[in-house]
């Protein structure tokens, strides 16, 4: 799968090519999604500019490339502009079933952690498009054909059809499907949970988001110990065979050797907050120079970088359904 980093670097753009345009308006039509008006654009759900693709990247949350098919949905000009508001967006579309994705993820954070007490950090794993689907097709809420899983388009302006003397948002405010990535939803439902126009959401609704939100970017939710959802969730494991190596991941026993920078930073209590003080880095999707938010600085020993890095394993996260 590529990455959204490597497709960034690699192509210079993340424009839509020409044939995922057409695939995408094969699966969900040549209307708008939100409102059926006829010849849609072929819009980014992860917007191109969208500056936190690359940490949400990071956190496990978004594990495709932004210019993918799974990343679009056909809009109309006004639609897509609403969508695209990024500070007062008047349209998004919500998962029906974020209850989902909450229980998803709580599954996933019991097996990370029951992998990190085994010496394991492994990555974390998100719902993907067939995931959902199949999903709610077992729960009878989408046809065995569907093209996706289903999605309520819901509108926090009454942007549409301003001129008729009556709301015409209700009309379209049905849930329906579509083929692509729910997270990448989910990252435009966060965004809304910070609008002046959050009292339009459903109390449920807006629970419900609140509670993802937090699973996704809070350690401290279910109790999980701090830095187990790190900024870096890297993949580390002790080299194999080394078992002295492993440690639980509340053992703050310090090295045998530890450099002056560890001894000070694990006295304040940071040592597994990943964040190395006054430190940057470049950041290619900003194009400039960055907070490092990193788990080895350059104080860190030799002998630490070994203990956490090497090797670096990817975990493929079982599905947790
Ligand atoms: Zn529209």
């Amino acid at each position: 799968m590529t990455s959204v980093v490597s497709a960034r670097s690699s192509q210079g753009s993340s424009a839509f090519s020409q044939s995922v345009k057409l695939r995408v308006k094969q699966i969900d039509g040549d209307r708008c999604w939100a409102c059926h008006s006829e010849s849609p654009q072929i819009c980014h759900v992860i917007a191109q500019e969208d500056r936190q693709a690359l940490l949400w990247e990071q956190l496990g949350l978004l594990d495709f490339a932004i210019n993918s098919d799974t990343n679009a949905i056909p809009l109309c000009p006004t639609c897509h502009n609403e969508f695209d508001c990024a500070l007062d967006p008047g349209f998004v579309l919500i998962p029906t079933d974020l209850q989902f994705f909450i229980e998803f993820e709580l599954k996933d954070r019991q097996r990370r952690k029951t992998q990190a007490e085994s010496g394991v950090i492994s990555k974390r794993a998100v719902p993907s498009p067939e995931e959902y689907k199949r999903y709610q097709i077992d729960k009878g809420v989408v046809a065995p054909d569907a093209i996706g899983g289903q999605y309520l388009p819901f509108f926090l302006k009454k942007y549409l059809h301003p001129d008729l003397p009556f709301d015409v948002t209700e009309h379209y405010s049905k849930p329906k499907e579509w083929h692509g990535a729910p997270l990448a939803c989910v990252r435009r439902c966060i965004v809304i949970l910070g609008s002046a126009r959050l009292r339009s959401l459903p109390t449920q609704t807006r629970l419900e988001l609140e509670r993802l939100r937090n699973l996704y970017f809070l350690d401290e939710e279910e109790g999980l110990p701090p830095s187990h959802n790190g900024f870096l969730d890297t993949e580390t494991q002790a080299p194999p065979g080394n078992k002295t190596k492993k440690r639980q991941l509340d053992d703050t026993t310090p090295d045998k050797f530890p450099s002056p920078k560890k001894h000070e930073d694990t006295q304040q209590g940071l040592d597994k907050h990943s964040y190395s003080k006054g430190a940057t880095t470049f950041c290619p999707i900003l194009q400039k120079e960055m907070p490092a938010y990193w788990s080895l600085g350059p104080d860190v020993s030799t002998e630490e970088a070994v203990r956490r890095f090497a090797p670096v394993i990817t975990q493929a996260p079982e599905s947790v359904t």
